[in-house]
Formats: structure tokens, sequence, C-alpha cells
């Protein structure tokens, strides 16, 4: 309620808001955002929406293996988290790291904004005795500068903001922004281009063209990050990481959605606060940033997986295992064409 009644008012005093000041009350807003807010465990069965890597240990176990097929050996690597969730993720990678020994773990440093999740992270890798640091900004990982770094990123760029932008008839730009009205919250089209039209140079970044979309979601926050990454790689040592969530390799359409007990809603203005937000990534944005200082490999999540042996791994589990556990295992819900397999994709990036 708070949060609504906070956009309301806003809007009210100072007319429409864009989607990505929207997007931002409503996951970070203190204590009460779908990210900030401690009632409730987001992710799972009894939770918003289920990941990758709460499927089947296999999923970070292949991540890890991939990591060190491009280590080099015997050195010390520090981890760097962005949004690890329930740290299911980076307990497996640790696993399977410590389990084939060709690399030491240095220190390990999350970006969180949520308490609850710090909370969880604390509780499940604190027993592994690592020195974990949690930061606000990436710009605080300066002191572990002149280290080699892993870097992951999972399902962490598609909760960042966006702003949505659309043509007119007289092929520019306007900005598609939150307004409230006759009790209700509704999307309205600026009557002329705004001032983020003009800062992030919308026209000149999206000519008009036949092979240009007439609607595009622009994240300008993951840009900040990408460049972020870029930069960590620049003035060290070994740096190598993954960027895996589900987008195109593009600016998406209409892809802005509400997910809730593991559906997605008819609107992203039911249950504000209590459903989470978020929009396709846009891979060829952060593959421009992160080029300046990575080689980068873009596959579908199907491709990488498959191509890093996740069957071979999955057929020795299931040595061990009933006919039941196949399901458990979840070699087919990740990889498959039509379930995770296509939409999720990865961009891999190793210094050059
Ligand atoms: N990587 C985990 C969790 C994905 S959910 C998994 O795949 O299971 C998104 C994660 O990013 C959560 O941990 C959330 O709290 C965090 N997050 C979202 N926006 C953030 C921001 N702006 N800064 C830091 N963490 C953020």
């Amino acid at each position: 309620m708070i949060i609504e009644s906070f956009l309301r008012h806003k809007i009210q005093f100072s007319g429409p808001v864009s989607v990505s000041d929207f997007m931002r009350a409503i996951l970070s807003f203190p204590k009460e955002g779908y990210y900030t807010r401690k009632e409730k465990d987001i992710i799972g069965a009894k939770g918003d929406f289920t990941t990758s890597p709460e499927i089947s240990q296999l999923f970070g176990e292949v991540i890890a293996c991939w990591f060190l097929s491009k280590v080099h050996e015997k050195q010390t690597y520090n981890i760097i988290e962005l949004g690890p969730g329930r740290a299911t993720l980076l307990r497996d990678v640790i696993r399977t790291i410590e389990t084939l020994k060709k690399i030491d773990i240095g220190s390990i440093t999350l970006l969180e904004s949520s308490e609850h999740f710090k909370n969880i992270q604390k509780q499940t890798l604190t027993p592994l005795g690592y020195d974990i640091k949690w930061i606000h900004d990436l710009s605080e990982c300066q002191e572990i500068h002149d280290s080699n770094k892993i870097i992951i990123c999972h399902e962490f760029f598609d909760s960042l903001p966006i702003h949505v932008f659309e043509r007119d008839s007289r092929d520019t730009f306007g900005e598609i922004l939150v307004d409230f009205v006759r009790n209700n919250f509704t999307f309205v089209k600026s009557a002329r281009p705004t001032i983020n039209c003009r800062l992030l140079k919308i026209d000149e970044m999206f000519p008009c063209s036949r092979y240009m979309p007439n609607s595009v979601e622009v994240s300008p926050l993951s840009w900040k990050f990408a460049r972020d990454l870029a930069k960590i790689g620049r003035d060290t040592c070994h740096t190598i990481g993954i960027i895996a969530d589900y987008g195109l390799y593009g600016p998406s359409t209409s892809s802005l959605r509400a997910i809730k007990d593991h559906g997605i809603l008819s609107s992203p203005f039911k249950y504000i606060g209590k459903a989470d937000l978020s929009a396709n990534v846009d891979f060829m944005a952060l593959d421009f940033y992160l080029r300046s200082t990575y080689k980068t490999f873009f596959q579908t999540q199907r491709e990488f997986l498959l191509s890093n042996h996740i069957a071979a791994r999955a057929s020795v589990l299931l040595k061990n295992y009933s006919n039941q556990a196949e399901n458990a295992i979840g070699l087919h819900r990740l990889t498959d064409e039509n379930r995770m397999g296509n939409v999720y994709k990865f961009l891999c990036f190793e210094k050059k």
C-alpha cells in the first residue's frame, strides 16, 4: 500500500513517471519493495518463480566446469556475484571447484540489495569458511583489483528497471510513462520527447528503418553494470564471467511482465510490490560494453549446457537414483527448446 500511495502522490504532484521510476519504486522501495521486503521467500516452489540453479545442481556444476576450463591452474580466484538470491548457484559452483581442485578460491564479494537474501546467503555460505563481503556498488570491489576473478550474474539483469520508448508518426521517439487516471495506474505516451529521450539519444540509437522496432525497451542501469564489469577486468589479472538470463541479442518490445505465484499477471499494475517485475535483457547492449575488455561468447542456455557436457554429468547422477529422479535432475527442463533452453541466454566473457 505504501508504494502505491507513494507513486500516486508522486504522479499527482509532478505528473506521470517513467516506467523505470515505476519499476524502481516497486522493486527497491525501502522495506516494502519486492526485493527489499522480508516476509516471503520469492524464489522456489512456494515463491513466485524458480530459477535454474534451484531446479538442479547440474546447472551450477556445468557453470563451474566452464570456469575451470578457462582458469589459470593453481592460481587463486576471487568470486564476485551480482544478485545471488538464495546463493544456491554459488554454493554449487564452489562445491564443484573445491572437488576438482584446479584453483583456490580467495574472497567472495556479493552485490545484493535485499536484507532477506543477505541473511539466506550468510546461512548458506558462512559454513564454507571463506571471507565474504556484501557491497552496494561494484566500485567497492577496488581492493580486490590485482587478483584473478570469476564473475557470476544469473537472473540479475532482468530485474533492473527499463525505460520504454515508442516511435510516433513523425518518426520521433516519445516515452511511455505511468499515469494515475480514474483511480487506476495506466500507461500513457508522453506528448513530446522526454528528457530521457534526449539524454539517451534514442532517435540516434534506433534510427528509423524497417529493421528497427517502433517500440524499444532500454535499461541504462544495465549499461552501467556492464561498464563496471568491463572496468573490473581492465586493470587486473585474469577475469572470466558469465551473464545468464532471459532476453535477446538486441532490444525487446513489450517484454515487461509481472510475475506472481509462477504465472505472468495480465497487468504490471496488479499486486504492486507483491509481484516481481522484470524485462528481457538486451545482451547486445551488455556485449557492447564488455567487449572493450573481454572476449565474449553468446549462446542459448541449451547450447551452453549441452556443449559443456550436462548430459554426461546427468547420466552419472541418474545411475545413482531411480527414474523418478530424472525430473529432479531437471536436464530436460533446463535444456529443452520449448522450456528454458532457448529463452535463456549465456553471455560468457574472458579477459582479452
Ligand atoms: N541469482 C539468483 C537470484 C535471482 S533473483 C538465482 O538465479 O536464483 C534477482 C536477485 O538480484 C535477487 O537476489 C535480488 O535481491 C537481487 N537484486 C535485484 N536488483 C538488485 C539491485 N539493483 N542491486 C543488487 N541486487 C539486486
